[in-house]
């Protein structure tokens, strides 16, 4: 099944309950395998952000993953991680584990939030563009 709708449902139903049910457990395990536990990892030790910028309202999410922090953009399902950029564009899978972990988080409630001047926008993403081109190196 289509790992977008999965997750979409998914995260739908734990917004309702407040929490993560056997059923979703169980869908998520199932769908994602070890992403899943990645992304539970994550959302269990509070590594999901949420940066709003005032007083544009602008807001950023990022997870900190294995390899430092990521941005997740929710409405579009993008993450700037490696694999995302080499197995989701890719065609292999449709998510990575932080957009998992963002959307988990997000439902749960269970993130860090953090509120930034719009002057700070440009230091907050700044990391996360240009994305580092590590393959082209011979
Ligand atoms: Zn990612």
């Amino acid at each position: 099944m289509d790992e977008t709708v999965v997750l979409k449902q998914v995260r739908k139903d734990i917004h309702q309950a407040g929490t993560i049910g056997d059923t979703e457990k169980q869908r998520l395990q199932e769908t994602f395998t070890k992403r899943y536990s990645q992304a539970s990892t994550i959302v269990d030790e509070q590594k999901v952000t949420k940066y709003a910028f005032k007083p544009s309202g602008r807001t950023i999410w990022a997870v900190t993953g294995k390899h430092g922090e990521q941005q997740v953009l929710p409405e579009s399902l993008y993450c700037t991680c490696s694999d995302y950029y080499y197995r989701v564009m890719g065609g292999k899978k449709q998510v990575c584990y932080h957009i998992i972990a963002q959307q988990l988080a997000e439902a749960l409630g269970k993130y860090q939030s953090t509120d930034l001047s719009d002057a700070k926008y440009s230091d907050i993403t700044s990391k996360w563009t240009p994305r580092p081109v590590q393959a082209d190196q011979s």
